[in-house]
């Protein structure tokens, strides 16, 4: 393959869509496997979905993916500016360039009559309305005449009827279409503006980009497209429409069915690795029926010759999946890091006066990582399935204390903790061990009768790890002070 350039032209509207990410990675993946270079490109020519601080949202979003591109708005490169509101004066110049070939042409028709051409087509119901090529009648005077009057106009496309036009796409093959059914498209619109179909198709040929990989919705535009990079007489790119994303019922993905923009995963507390993961195999897979990927495994695999046709089904069940394995895959250390973040923005994030114990330091946070490694799926889940690693229980399980909280219990628990309180400064899990057999040997009762109210006193809760490693972690003062904490309100409760 000769010089690979690929771009992702998102046209900001405040977030980045999972689709929009799908099609940024693919793109992202092709260009690292190749060699070649990843280009953002904004394609922000419609003034009247302006966004303020869109384009900034969605080069975060890709960042934060670790999208990195080569050439873009904010980092620039050879083939600048990047946003295509900047690029104005270059799109005149080139329609300029087709009106002359008598490609495009100047129409100066009202709403007004549109409107009505619209409905009466409608009437006859045909398929699709289209413009019917009112002012392409006119001589070059009455147009220079309409000019000088500063008679309000667009620059359409002039789509030559009763041909085929033809392309090939790698993902969908030959793709034909009956130009009767292409419109005359509007390149220039009243405010100056070029339309999508300009813009794209002037700067994918000005950036040299080889390959256009972008969403289905564009298939229908590419026939346009082609017109105008055969009019130009320029090489057309490789293009490779990506399959539609769909809803579990196969409808289209939607923001009413649930969360679409990256930023709504992110603060779910997704993990990128999963997110990226989980993106790439909507509409991808390596032949194979592997799923847990990390970005490098993906660029060495990824082709487009592998992007399926049918639609991709978004499946948050595998996503919450992937991000449980790549959790757990992530070392301990790496796991501490997230954790302190998640810590400061949660409730935990000041200490209450006085509490020495849980001071959080790296070493009791591994300890907590190492216990409830194999529990969570989310580091959220640190906090909420074991708060007792961060604040003693302020309640008690209304079901497990009416199981295991029996009039006995109160005394045996007490004796429990006078005898953990013989033990040396930092007892070891065994020492912990031993010193709850020896009570219940004493007391001749089952070690359940001791385990389970033990439990429930420094935790709250009937589940988690062992006992003893969450003794051992919380340490004997801090333990000692809980049983007899519970001691307390459990009896008066
Ligand atoms: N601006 C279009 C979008 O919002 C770009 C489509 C394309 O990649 O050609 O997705």
């Amino acid at each position: 393959m000769g010089n690979i350039r690929v771009r992702f032209a998102p046209s900001p509207t405040g977030y980045l869509h999972v689709g929009g990410l799908r099609t940024a990675l693919y793109n992202y993946l092709f260009a690292r496997k190749n060699r070649g270079q990843f280009i953002l490109r904004i394609e922000d020519t419609d003034r009247n979905r302006f966004v303020e601080g869109a384009a900034e949202n969605l080069i975060e979003a890709l960042k934060w993916c670790g999208l990195q591109f080569d050439e873009g708005p904010d980092i620039g490169g050879t083939f600048g500016p990047y946003m295509q509101s900047q690029r104005l004066d270059i799109y005149q110049k080139y329609v300029q360039e087709l009106i002359s070939h008598g490609v495009a042409y100047y129409c100066f028709c009202s709403t007004q009559r549109l409107e009505a051409l619209k409905e009466e087509q409608q009437k006859q119901k045909l398929l699709q309305a289209k413009y019917d090529k009112h002012c392409l009648a006119l001589s070059k005077k009455e147009v220079e005449e309409k000019l000088a009057n500063k008679d309000s106009f667009v620059i359409r496309l002039n789509v030559e009827p009763n041909h085929r036009i033809i392309f090939d796409d790698i993902v969908r093959g030959r793709v034909e279409f009956d130009s009767n059914n292409v419109d005359d498209q509007v390149l220039i619109k009243s405010d100056g503006y070029p339309t999508y179909h300009l813009a794209n198709v002037v700067d994918d040929h000005l950036m040299q980009i080889s390959h256009v990989i972008r969403g289905e919705e564009w298939l229908s535009s590419t026939p346009k497209h082609v017109l105008l990079y055969d009019s130009f007489k320029w090489k057309r790119p490789v293009f490779a429409h990506l399959p539609l994303l769909l809803n579990p019922d196969r409808s289209k993905l939607s923001k009413r069915q649930g969360d679409v923009a990256v930023e709504d995963y992110r603060t779910k507390g997704f993990l990128k690795e999963a997110l990226v993961n989980f993106v790439a195999l909507l509409g991808w897979n390596a032949g194979d029926d592997q799923e847990f990927y990390y970005m490098e495994e993906l660029i060495e695999k990824f082709t487009l010759e592998r992007v399926n046709k049918s639609g991709a089904v978004f499946d948050l069940e595998k996503l919450n999946w992937l991000n449980a394995e790549h959790l757990r895959k992530k070392s301990n250390e790496d796991i501490l890091i997230l954790l302190k973040q998640e810590i400061h923005h949660s409730q935990f994030s000041t200490l209450p006066a006085g509490r020495q114990v849980l001071n959080y330091s790296d070493s009791y946070l591994l300890q907590v990582i190492a216990a409830m490694k194999e529990r969570v799926s989310f580091v959220k889940e640190y906090l909420t399935k074991s708060p007792y690693f961060f604040e003693p229980p302020k309640e008690f399980e209304e079901t497990a204390v009416q199981k295991n909280w029996k009039p006995e219990t109160p005394a045996q628990l007490k004796k429990l903790s006078n005898e953990f309180n013989l033990l040396v400064a930092n007892p070891a899990k065994e020492d912990y061990e031993h010193a709850l057999h020896k009570v219940a040997e004493e007391l001749n009762v089952g070690k359940g009768k001791l385990i389970h109210p033990l439990r429930l006193a420094v935790s709250g809760m009937s589940t988690g790890p062992g006992v003893f490693d969450i003794v051992v972690i919380l340490g004997k003062e801090e333990t000692i002070s809980r049983i007899n904490k519970a001691l307390e309100i459990i009896k008066t409760s």
